[in-house]
């Protein structure tokens, strides 16, 4: 088997040979590694080349791939059933250790995307509020539902689709979009248009522009802006959850959202999402209230076992520390192999998650990112991925490290970027 044999056949019967578009490397070109298998930080092709992973699966994978506890309390379920499609105590054991580490969500339901988790958030939101314009950030991405798919990140930015065919111009019309780290642009939408703000939904760390952190006040700005015009603010923490903080982005900002969306970590690799926040806000939800909301596979077991195991983990002391360490590690040493080749590089990182943007310049909006060096991006990826190392195919999207990640590969990682480096200097 090669890679190259299996992404002729799926692009037979699977649009693009891919089920998520980034997957096609259609943004830096060439052909896709097809995955065998996964341990630790380390990736398999089905050739048999090793990668170090520094994608996880786009963030789910924070213990490293095939963890032992996770997998075995998910064969342990699996030989308990697969769904039930009826409650079980599973979901009150993931809600519970979701709520205790971040306090805003007092209630919460489960999901099975990030996707839906957004979308639910904005359809209780506007049910709250009885308003209907929800205000969005250029290049924050919340998943493909119609009304965010307005100048989306993630692989929206890369297939030239940020408002894609598809969805109906009614559909957005209630969306507005501003400028990332803009308090300028925040307070004059407010000061036109607050009363009718239902919901600000945002990534409070964007990671599907690389990665841009917020500017100091921006978010408490833009909270203090949402509780004076009465306007919910959501914070999309499918990325950042359990990633960035054990409490999340919030827990680092101290703030508290109205309601919170999650995803990824809190599956532990398995299709979850959850929305929670506001008890008052969260009782309108079908069957308490009156906002209808619902799913087949929402909440089964095996998503919930996969999900306990990962947060279990993740919330033994000095976990965040360990993590944190690692990453900035990678970062510290990127950093100084580019300033011994004189390349212009911005790192941004926090917890697990981490950026890097060939750029002199600090990089605060998706604008900054466009403005990098992105063919440099291209050849980085090729050379990295040629040398054993997997980076997200696409300067639009954010790092991901693992506690598997130990100095041995951290330190490979390093010596590759060095040599890619000294290449570009030549
Ligand atoms: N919100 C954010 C911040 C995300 O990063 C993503 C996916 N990367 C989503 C929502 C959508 O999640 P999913 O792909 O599970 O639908």
């Amino acid at each position: 088997m090669n890679s190259t044999i299996c992404f002729e056949r799926a692009q037979k019967i699977i649009p693009g040979g891919v089920n998520s578009p980034v997957r096609s490397f259609s943004s830096v070109g060439g052909t896709p590694p097809f995955i065998d298998r996964a341990k630790g930080p380390y990736i398999y092709d089905v050739e048999g080349n090793q990668y170090i992973d520094y994608i996880g699966s786009w963030g789910p994978m924070i213990l490293g791939h095939s963890n032992d506890a996770v997998v075995n309390a998910v064969i342990a379920q699996a030989k308990r059933g697969l769904s039930y499609g009826a409650s079980c105590e599973l979901e009150t054991t993931l809600a519970q250790l979701i709520s205790a580490n971040v306090p805003s969500i007092k209630k919460i339901r489960f999901v099975n995307s990030g996707t839906e988790a957004s979308m639910s958030a904005l359809r209780v939101a506007r049910a709250f509020t009885n308003r209907d314009i929800i205000v969005k950030f250029s290049g924050c991405y919340h998943g493909h539902a119609d009304a965010l798919l307005v100048e989306a990140g993630s692989g929206a930015l890369t297939c030239q689709t940020p408002s894609s065919p598809g969805v109906p111009a009614s559909t957005t019309k209630h969306t507005i979009t501003l400028p990332y780290n803009d308090i300028a642009a925040l307070i004059t939408a407010f000061e036109s248009i607050g009363s009718d703000i239902a919901a600000v939904i945002i990534e409070p760390i964007a990671g599907n522009m690389n990665m841009v952190k917020p500017q100091a006040a921006f978010l408490t700005t833009l909270k203090s802006l949402c509780d004076q015009h009465r306007s919910l603010l959501i914070f999309d923490e499918v990325m950042t959850g359990f990633r960035v903080a054990l409490g999340g982005a919030q827990a680092l900002y101290d703030i508290q959202p109205d309601l919170t969306c999650l995803g990824k970590i809190i599956g532990g690799g398995l299709p979850v999402g959850a929305f929670g926040g506001r008890e008052e806000i969260m009782a309108l939800l079908a069957p308490e209230g009156p906002v209808y909301q619902a799913g087949t596979l929402s909440g089964n077991p095996m998503a919930m076992t996969a999900g306990i195991a990962t947060l279990t983990a993740l919330t033994r002391p000095n976990v965040y520390a360990q993590l944190t360490n690692k990453t900035k590690q990678l970062m510290a040493g990127i950093k100084d192999q580019a300033r011994t080749h004189n390349i212009a590089l911005q790192t941004s990182s926090e917890g697990g998650m981490f950026g890097l943007m060939f750029t002199d310049r600090p990089v605060h909006s998706l604008q900054d990112v466009q403005a990098a060096n992105l063919a440099r991006f291209n050849r980085f990826f090729h050379y990295m991925l040629k040398h054993g190392h997997y980076f997200a195919p696409s300067p639009y999207e954010a790092g991901f490290m693992s506690l598997s990640h130990q100095d041995q590969e951290i330190s490979q990682t390093i010596q590759a970027t060095g040599q890619f480096f000294a290449e570009e200097n030549q």
